[in-house]
């Protein structure tokens, strides 16, 4: 019997939500929030004719006025935003501006300065610290509109703890957040950010519709997913009173993997809206943003699993992917429905408890146990009563055949029901506490690193990888990641996102030889990871982290990275936009 601690309250209506369905354009019809002017007839045309004409993306003036008090130029409103949460040193900047239409982006833009687009400056990997440029703040971007069918536009500065309140007020939720809820609509679509869920409900991109961005040089693109795709030219083309520019697609090969965030989007048929997710505010200023979201998911239950070893818990994630999948592709009522797997490994679990999180969050598990899952399982409306009943007589023959029921029979089958850690639907105080040994461990590692900078060698800094495999490689690639760490005398910790085959090694410096020893290594691993037909860039992006450009550069080769150099400058001639971002300036 699983230990399930809290209060018991009425769970909600909601229960089941397929994964997101293919993106389909015909619901947009009608949409009254949707960009209309400045789209031509749009849709490249089939057929013979297709092979010669190239349909442009036509651009718009920017509206609305320019703002007085655009430039703010005190020293107290830039030291406010010289950094971001990679702590990157030697963030400069001359103004930031604080725009409220397409107009004061456009005059920011019209300075001829570097202008460097930030939300809440969340980034780990540098891309939000200016390097002497004008910070274009986008807090006053803040509108959030009606949603209509399942669509909502959003304002690029609003917050996500604003969104999904906001939301949830119309019994609506937008799934595929990133764990940092103070990270703005516009920074997690310029990282294509990803969170837990992402083997259900995939990333940032999957849930964009529609873009709205302004250019340097002024001009405005109304971008709607479905009417501007790539063609045999391999290029798109924008047109308008800026000019005419015509923008190559890289040709490189994307590895195939659920979460990416490794400089521009390139893909046969792409979409003109991807161009722009992910690239780290190099192409564009985005503006607003047409969203896709659900109804709020109320039967929302997570499982603190303790398992004794790495296979153990493989097996167990790959049986509950498998399942879920199963479940998804039927819509069995009784099936089991997992939307997340969390995974901190054993160095993560000494952290915990030397930090206290396990008596904080009122948890425990076995010494014997090598690592920790936490599973996010999505289950069809039931009281609390209903679903202790449930649990008590899982494992009896009568038992009745439900997801929870299922649920549990897998976690008995592999031996860890009695110790699991349950968290019903409705009981937030609990899950928040499960979650929080979950976030217990990067805080952790990350107090760790700061306490060795301090103390050891001013130059150490966080030193850590954000890959992703194939799930079926996922077995080897942690055994790369261990055997590195070993061979190089490192200490390190490694958590993440196993369901999505995405976890994070982290090294424990002692000395800055270690920081050293540790980013030849993530070299190595991206390209162990490159091999496995994995990304060494999965959800934070690329940033100015010289290793993470190395990264880049490793995946892509040169070529690659002079293929992206192109369509940057064929948008940004002058090189205006988040220079050194991505690649050096
Ligand atoms: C505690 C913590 C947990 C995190 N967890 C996750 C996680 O689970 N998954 C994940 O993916 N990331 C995570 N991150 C990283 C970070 O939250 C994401 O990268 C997030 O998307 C950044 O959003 P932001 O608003 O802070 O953007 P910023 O950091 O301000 O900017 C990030 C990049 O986006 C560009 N940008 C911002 N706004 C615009 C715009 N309007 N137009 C064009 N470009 C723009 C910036 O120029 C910069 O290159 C985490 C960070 C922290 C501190």
């Amino acid at each position: 019997m699983p230990a399930i601690r809290g209060t018991v309250g009425k769970v909600g209506h909601e229960w089941r939500t397929a994964p997101p369905p293919p993106l389909a354009t015909a619901d947009l019809v009608g949409e009254p929030s949707l960009p209309t002017a400045g789209r031509p007839g749009q849709r490249q045309p089939r057929g013979a004719d297709a092979t010669l004409r190239v349909v442009p993306i036509v651009a718009r003036a920017p509206r609305g006025a320019v703002s007085p008090d655009l430039f703010d130029r005190s020293p107290e409103a830039i030291a406010a935003h010289l950094e971001d949460a990679a702590h990157y040193p030697g963030g400069h900047a001359e103004a930031v501006a604080r725009p409220r239409t397409e107009a004061d982006i456009a005059e920011v833009l019209a300075q001829g300065r570097p202008v460097l687009a930030v939300g809440a400056q969340s980034s780990l990997t540098g891309g939000a610290t200016p390097d002497g440029a004008i910070v274009l703040s986008t807090a006053r971007l803040a509108e959030i509109g009606p949603p209509v069918d399942g669509l909502v536009r959003v304002g690029a500065g609003v917050v996500l703890a604003t969104l999904q309140d906001a939301l949830a007020r119309q019994g609506l939720e937008f799934p595929p957040v990133p764990t940092y809820m103070g990270a703005t609509v516009g920074g997690i679509i310029a990282t294509n950010a990803a969170g837990a869920a992402t083997f259900k409900y995939g990333t940032t991109r999957d849930w964009v519709r529609g873009l709205t961005v302004v250019l340097p040089g002024g001009d405005v693109v109304d971008l709607m997913r479905g009417e501007h795709v790539l063609d045999h030219t391999g290029t798109f083309v924008v047109d308008g009173p800026a000019g005419h520019r015509v923008v190559p697609i890289p040709t490189y090969t994307m590895p195939d993997v659920v979460k990416r965030s490794a400089g521009y989007h390139a893909a046969p048929g792409m979409d003109a809206v991807d161009l722009f997710i992910g690239a780290e505010g190099t192409l564009g200023v985005i503006t607003s943003a047409i969203l896709r979201v659900q109804s709020v998911r109320a039967g929302l239950c997570y499982a603190l699993v303790p398992v004794a070893d790495e296979p153990e818990a493989l097996a167990l994630v790959g049986e509950l992917r498998e399942a879920s999948r199963e479940t998804w592709r039927t819509t069995d009522p009784a099936g089991i429905d997992v939307a997340a797997v969390e995974h901190m490994d054993a160095r993560s679990l000494e952290i915990l408890r030397e930090d206290g999180a396990d008596r904080k969050y009122e948890v425990s598990w076995p010494d014997s146990a090598g690592l920790l899952l936490l599973i996010q399982l999505e289950l069809p409306s039931l009281t609390q009563e209903e679903a202790y009943d449930q649990i008590s007589r899982a494992l009896d023959e009568d038992a009745p055949d439900t997801p929870l029921v299922r649920f549990c029979k897998v976690l008995a089958a592999h031996g860890v029901l009695d110790d699991t850690e349950l968290a019903l639907p409705g009981d937030r105080k609990r899950a928040d506490q499960l979650l929080g040994v979950r976030e217990a461990v990067p805080a952790g590692v990350n107090a760790r690193v700061g306490r060795a900078k301090r103390d050891v060698d001013a130059r150490i800094a966080k030193t850590a990888a954000d890959m992703v495999v194939p799930f079926e490689q996922f077995a080897e690639m942690m055994t790369i990641y261990r055997d590195g760490f070993a061979r190089a005398g490192l200490d390190s910790a490694t958590w993440g996102h196993a369901s999505d085959g995405n976890v994070h090694p982290n090294v424990l410096p002692r000395s800055y030889e270690d920081v050293e020893k540790g980013k030849a290594l993530i070299l190595e691993f991206g390209r162990e990871v490159a091999r496995l037909g994995g990304c060494p860039l999965a959800e934070h992006g690329v940033g100015r982290h010289p290793v993470k450009q190395a990264l880049l550069r490793q995946l892509y080769g040169d070529e690659g990275i002079a293929q992206m150099r192109a369509v940057k400058r064929a948008l940004d001639p002058q090189g205006l936009l988040a220079p050194g971002v991505l690649f050096p300036a």
